[in-house]
């Protein structure tokens, strides 16, 4: 492969391709089990830290049995009874202050009508601040609720960017990844359905170990950069 070589197909015919090419699911996606309430929908997020959607919606299941679905409750239970819940999603102690943290400054502007009225700028500030919520937990809120056209990056996005040679190494950095990916699609395609699909194309087909290349619809004009 030649230095610099990217892949072949970009914009919406990119994004037709993985439409056509997996299954997208989204009771699959811990974002969309609760995406009536923006409060249960960010700790869903924050549970998906590190682990797969299939444990965070596990656990996300088991917060709002035992815990509740707004703020207030997360107060009034306490942090021991979110560490319980949530406890399977691993790094439990660190999600709950995170959690509880986040309850406590919610509370505090009102509730949970703070995340739908603030504006994206505002939010990104307010939820950059709390220990725990990182970067990517902030992106994928702000663009799963609509409230900013950014591109998430998780790990399915990190490496696909990296072999479609749209990326200089496999570990560069979050606002690289974000603005390589954004650039490629395009700005009339919607980040988010494209995020998406391409975590359900890393599962199908461009796994992190053993990509099935031979049988990937973007075979033929892939740089095929593979890491391992
Ligand atoms: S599975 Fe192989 S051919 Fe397909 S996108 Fe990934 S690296 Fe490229």
């Amino acid at each position: 492969m030649g230095e610099g070589k990217r892949l072949c197909v970009r914009g919406e015919r990119l994004l037709k391709i993985l439409e056509s090419s997996v299954e997208y699911r989204p009771e699959e996606y811990v974002v969309h089990v609760a995406s009536d309430n923006p409060f249960l929908t960010l700790v869903g997020i924050i549970l998906s830290q590190n682990t797969t959607d299939k444990n965070a919606i596990a656990a996300l299941k088991r917060f709002r049995e035992e815990v509740g679905d707004t703020p207030e409750k997360v107060l009034e239970k306490g942090y021991e009874a979110v560490a319980r819940a949530i406890r399977t999603s691993g790094s439990y102690r660190r999600k709950a202050e995170a959690i509880v943290e986040l309850a406590r400054r919610l509370v505090a502007r009102g509730g949970v009508s703070y995340l739908k009225t603030a504006s994206p700028s505002e939010l990104r500030e307010f939820l950059s601040s709390i220990k725990g919520i990182g970067r990517k937990t902030v992106d994928v809120f702000l663009s799963f609720t609509g409230k900013e056209k950014v591109f998430p990056v998780d790990t399915h996005a990190r490496r696909i960017a990296y072999r479609w040679g749209l990326t200089s190494s496999p570990k560069a950095r979050y606002e690289e990844v974000s603005k390589a990916l954004a650039e490629h699609f395009g700005e009339n395609v919607d980040y988010e359905r494209a995020h998406k699909l391409i975590i359900a194309f890393g599962r199908k087909y461009c796994r992190a170990r053993w990509p099935r290349c031979e049988e990937c619809p973007l075979r033929n004009c892939c740089p095929k950069r593979l890491e391992e």
